[in-house]
């Protein structure tokens, strides 16, 4: 197959073969060729030697994003779709638990599928049985491959239908406009998922994302089995995820705050699915006002939950992200009770475990309490890590105990 090749300069293939999937515009020496945008070509090191094929990308930063690690020119045609759905498919019915009916089938290069998200969600009663794919093409590889891409899903999982969200912001980062769409078959306006013996009705059209965070599933639960009597505060609550696991796992009382009204809406709803409206309160607010707000009138909470968006989303917002995660877990310590506790998540990948666990000490030392750390977590392993590739580990969870 012709396919164009890109030659890095001496040394830049360590990062590579030790797992790392972007090439950098400054890491190659020469392209031969002239590859149009998202065009598969082969990466070879300065010796010659082949070190995959990627996407390649003229208007990013990212030039090449790998796909194949194979010693040969492999293209990324319908044939490898089927084949790194089939891959991704078999790990997680190996890992997930048994009736897990929504998750993330492929989670871009940490499934070698660069830009491709395809969350998978199975309905329950009122929407009927059904499952149905929420895609986001975030790279100009999969961009350009969409209708294969889509033909290869249809064939894999033969779903009701698939939609396309791909309305997020590093699209721009690949030079591509934001795009939404019914790519095939039907999607309901709104479906009823499973999750942790909880309903949630969602909206893969309209919810943020691609319609429901996944990645917090396992977080949730283990948030719920501190929840037994507790009142709790589930702050950035977004539909409810949190909350409402808290009142399955016997909270007294949630009080859910967001400072989307569609995403509280969409809370008291699920609130109410569940039959707990009477133990759910909603509170639109930015969080860190209502959190001040509740100090200051000595609210008082048994567990408390923050779950902001990334704080930090590049290099240089570490350090007002370290301000902004600084701030609202000492608000969020200072709402417990003595022996409370407390689930606080980052989802920034620029913000590490190290930099999170130093603020959370940070935040302690100026509460002027000790805290007990009952779990360190991550995202679920529907989100795979991947050694070599620091950005796949991405969410931090701690759950602590207030001494
Ligand atoms: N906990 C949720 C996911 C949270 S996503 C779950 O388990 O599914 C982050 C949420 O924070 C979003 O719903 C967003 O609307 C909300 N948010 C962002 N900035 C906020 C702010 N300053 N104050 C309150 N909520 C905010």
């Amino acid at each position: 197959m012709q396919m164009p090749t890109v030659y890095l300069k001496p040394r830049e293939e360590i990062r590579i073969r030790a797992g790392h999937p972007w090439i950098y515009d400054n890491e190659i020496a020469r392209v031969a060729g002239s590859p149009e945008p998202g065009q598969e070509v082969a990466v070879l090191d300065a010796s010659q030697a082949m070190v995959g094929c990627g996407f390649f990308s003229p208007a990013s930063k990212i030039r090449v994003r790998i796909y194949s690690r194979a010693k040969a020119r492999v293209p990324a045609d319908k044939a490898f779709f089927v084949e790194a759905f089939a891959s991704a498919s078999a790990y997680r019915s190996r890992v997930l638990d048994p009736g897990t009916s929504c998750f993330r089938l492929a989670y871009g290069e940490a499934d070698s599928l660069p830009g491709l998200i395809v969350d998978s969600f199975s309905g329950v009663s009122d929407s009927g049985p059904g499952r149905w794919l929420s895609v986001q093409f975030l790279g100009m590889g999969v961009e350009r491959k969409k209708s294969l891409i889509v033909d290869a899903l249809e064939e894999s999982f033969s779903p009701n239908g698939i939609i396309e969200r791909s309305d997020a912001p590093v699209r721009s980062m690949e030079g591509l406009e934001p795009s939404s769409a019914l790519l095939r078959g039907e999607v309901p306006g709104s479906i009823t998922i499973e999750e942790n013996g909880c309903v949630f009705s969602i909206d893969l059209s309209a919810g943020q994302k691609t319609g429901w965070y996944l990645d917090q599933r396992d977080n949730r639960a283990a948030a719920a089995r501190y929840a037994r009597g507790s009142r709790v505060l589930d702050a950035f609550c977004n539909q409810g995820g949190f909350g409402i696991n808290c009142l399955k796992g016997g909270a007294s009382s949630v009080l859910a705050l967001d400072s989307s009204p569609e995403a509280l809406a969409a809370a008291a709803l699920n609130a109410r699915l569940n039959g707990f409206s009477e133990r759910h309160s909603i509170l639109e607010a930015n969080a860190f006002d209502a959190l001040r707000d509740l100090e200051r009138t000595q609210e008082k909470f048994d567990l408390v939950i923050l779950d902001p968006p990334a704080f930090a989303k590049s290099k240089q917002s570490v350090e007002p992200a370290r301000r902004g995660y600084r701030e609202i877990n000492l608000r969020g310590m200072r709402l417990l009770k003595r022996g409370g506790i407390l689930v606080t998540c980052s989802c920034s990948h620029w913000f590490d475990n190290t930099r999170f666990d130093a603020v959370l000490e940070e935040a302690a030392a100026d509460c002027g309490r000790r805290f007990r750390i009952l779990e360190e977590r991550t995202q679920a392993k529907d989100h795979p890590i991947i050694s070599g590739y620091a950005e796949s580990r991405y969410l931090k969870c701690r759950i602590l105990e207030m001494l």
